[in-house]
């Protein structure tokens, strides 16, 4: 049986999601699902005697924007950076007995390092409007980890409660379910950007490069589409268009020899100078500020996300060196098995501009 974890909405497993698409339950009008496939016929494949109708009402990939609502009229949503171009987001749908159930379906994995947060928005949009006309089940295939993940996250923005508060709450309901360390971690982060996914924060900003990093390591074939734009352009010419909003204080980068802008304050990673080891050491940066310490006095060097004029790391090789796309001259190197900055802390992966081959002014 599903668990009920607030008015119009519940928590279950592959077993509750098959019930309401073949007998309906109770008041169930709306089902997120989260596994392997988005494909309805991941339930065929669970288990042979189920035949489930079902109608597509859109699919949306990377790089294409829709509402997951079924109703056009609702605010656009953009599937974020981090998934690569063309991968599917989510599929929507009419499903089950006289396709009563308007079903979302999102593929995610249950592994730490499925990319959590880029789907959080559609997938707590949804929540949101199911329960306005209805209730919802929201389902993995256990209901342990993934489905207990976007639970627990849409308590958090609705509720505006912690990470812990929010899990503690779920647990009062449901007391088996468990986020994976990788979707702990994640949650963590859309705690720390104020309950949303913030394109612009540095939090968003270092997981989008762990998530580059992990593709890489798993032998990925770079996908510089989710390279950031090229701040030396003219705004109409970046590409993707980047609705600017600069982080304050703002600053720009230019090539010292010939002064072409090659990084926004935007584009900069912030590291805590010193911190001996990875960047991705999450939980343990809370303090102050983190514009006042995006490169410290002793470093020697930015650290910036990866930038479309980076011709150099497009070749695949696991480090190289920068140079400046406009005059050739050499700017920094990157590593994707990370690089430490003088000041003692290692970025990784890592995009290093030396402080001495770039001028810096404000905006
Ligand atoms: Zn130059
Ligand atoms: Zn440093």
């Amino acid at each position: 049986m599903p668990h009920l974890v607030r008015e119009g909405l519940f928590i279950g497993k592959i077993d509750d999601a098959a019930d309401v698409l073949t007998k309906g339950v109770g008041e169930i009008t709306h089902l997120l699902s989260l596994l392997s496939s988005a494909s309805i016929s991941f339930f065929t494949d669970w288990k042979a005697s189920m035949l489930i109708p079902s109608q597509e009402i859109r699919k949306v990939f990377a790089g294409e924007s829709g509402t997951p609502s079924g109703s056009d009229d609702e605010g656009e949503i953009s599937p974020k950076k981090a998934i690569p171009e063309g991968k599917l987001v989510y599929t929507l749908e009419r499903a089950g007995q006289g396709m009563k159930i308007v079903r979302l379906a999102v593929p995610l994995r249950d592994m730490e390092d499925e990319n959590l947060l880029d789907r959080l928005d559609v997938c707590l949009d949804f929540i949101d409007s199911s329960r306005k006309e209805g209730s919802i089940l929201v389902h993995c295939f256990a209901g342990v980890s993934r489905s207990a993940a976007i639970v627990t996250a849409y308590l958090m923005k609705t509720e505006r409660k912690s990470l812990e508060d929010a899990l503690e709450s779920l647990v009062q309901v449901c007391e088996f379910v468990c986020p994976n360390d990788g979707f702990m971690d994640q949650l963590k982060m859309f705690e720390e950007m104020g309950f949303k996914v913030d394109l612009s924060s540095p939090t968003y900003k270092r997981f989008r490069l762990k998530m580059l990093g992990d593709s890489y390591n798993r032998g990925h074939k770079i996908d510089s589409s989710i390279f950031g734009a090229d701040p030396g352009l003219p705004p109409q010419q970046r590409i993707p268009e980047v609705p600017h909003k600069p982080a304050s204080p703002a600053a720009i980068y230019r090539c010292k020899k010939c002064r072409r802008v090659i990084a926004l304050q935007d584009n900069v990673v912030i590291h805590t100078p010193g911190e001996g080891e990875s960047c991705f050491t999450w939980q343990k940066r809370r303090s102050g500020n983190p514009f006042n310490r995006h490169a410290g006095p002793d470093c020697s060097s930015i650290f910036v996300e990866p930038l479309r004029w980076m011709t150099e790391v497009e070749g695949g090789g696991l480090e190289g060196k920068l140079s400046c796309i406009h005059c050739d001259a050499r700017l920094g190197y990157f590593n994707w098995s990370g690089i430490q900055c003088s000041c003692g802390s290692w970025i990784t992966p890592a995009f290093q501009i030396h402080k001495n081959r770039v001028d810096i002014s404000a905006i």
